[in-house]
């Protein structure tokens, strides 16, 4: 079923006037325009009806015995409760000082007695067209300022969202590393920066001795676990924001330190080779110990313009290799 459309809201006018002809013939022709008028006589009786029901217009007569326009219209200015609603001043008076004060009590126009019909309602349409649009505008700027409020808040979820994303293709999920993509990225940077700034790039390439074995004997599960455990300590063992430790391959790790020489490189692969023999891992099945043992390949180089990164991961990895080569277990460094 169809609901009827509602009819709009008539709108309310208040008159006041203390002349009973002026005042009904106001009334009558306000009403017959299809208004909902309500008339008074004082102003007085005028404030204290605006308590019960606010008006959208006030026609106001000016002289008034006991309190006149002028005074009623300035107490309805100085009320944050009646401050926007439009008064008319109606007066028999054609006097420039009445106009004057008229507007500066607050009053938006202003009609001389004896009045022409057609003039009242022209100007009290005029002024109910002006509530109209103004109102309309105050709500669309309230809807406009929550529209911006609601995208602001929008926009920081996203930037969230990006974020936490950017970081996710960047991590390893298993170790929690940065995954191969993040070290490629990562190499490339600082070899560009230190061969600015003719400073040492150090890169430590790092092997599970027998861990397909470590699998084998223990499971895939328990093997997740050594890479991490495997990991973590890696991670400890570098503490500058600017080192990178990577997940490489399956049990291949790699570190990136910038502006560390060989020295300073070695140093920290044998803190993290004897730091994981400190771990104690059991490894039945590794043909070199009864432990899980790590073999490790350290070099150093000041990047130059015209080379590429990847003459120093080839000679970390030529560097792990002979590790192994020489019995595993162990830091061999080129460089
Ligand atoms: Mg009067």
């Amino acid at each position: 079923m169809q609901l009827p459309e509602a009819l709009p809201k008539k709108e309310h006018v208040l008159v006041i006037d203390d002349t009973p002809p002026n005042l009904h013939l106001l009334i009558s022709m306000l009403t017959r325009r299809g208004y909902d008028v309500r008339g008074v006589s004082d102003g007085l009786t005028a404030l204290s009806t605006m308590q019960e029901e606010l008006p959208d217009l006030v026609l106001l007569d000016i002289n008034m015995p006991n309190m006149n326009g002028f005074q009623v219209c300035k107490q309805l200015k100085s009320s944050e409760h009646t401050h926007d609603i439009p008064v008319i001043f109606i007066s028999a008076r054609d006097e420039v000082l009445d106009k004057i004060q008229a507007f500066a009590v607050g009053g938006v126009d202003y009609i001389t007695k004896p009045f022409q019909i057609a003039e009242v309602l022209a100007r009290v349409e005029n002024q109910l067209a002006l509530r109209r649009l103004q109102r309309q505008l105050q709500e669309q700027n309230e809807r406009l300022k929550q529209e911006i409020d609601s995208r602001i808040i929008a926009e920081n979820l996203l930037q969230q969202a990006n974020e936490k994303l950017g970081q996710l293709v960047n991590l390893d999920g298993l170790t929690q590393l940065a995954n191969r993509r993040r070290f490629d990225e990562y190499l490339e940077q600082e070899w560009q920066r230190l061969a600015r700034e003719n400073l040492p790039l150090s890169l430590i390439m790092c092997d599970i001795d027998f861990f397909k074995n470590y699998n084998d004997t223990y499971g895939h599960v328990a093997g997740d676990d050594c890479l991490r455990k495997v990991s973590l300590l890696i991670k400890e063992s570098v503490r500058r924001p600017a080192d990178l430790v990577a997940r490489y391959g399956g049990e291949e790790f790699v570190l990136v330190l910038p502006n560390t020489d060989i020295e300073g490189a070695m140093a920290i692969a044998e803190t993290i080779r004897l730091g994981l023999l400190e771990l104690v891992i059991p490894h039945e099945d590794s043909a070199i110990s009864k432990l899980v043992t790590l073999s490790m390949g350290v070099t150093s180089l000041v990047p130059l313009f015209d080379s590429q990164p990847s003459v120093l991961l080839t000679t970390a990895d030529y560097a792990l290799y002979r590790a192994k080569e020489l019995g595993r277990n162990q830091t061999y460094q080129i460089g």
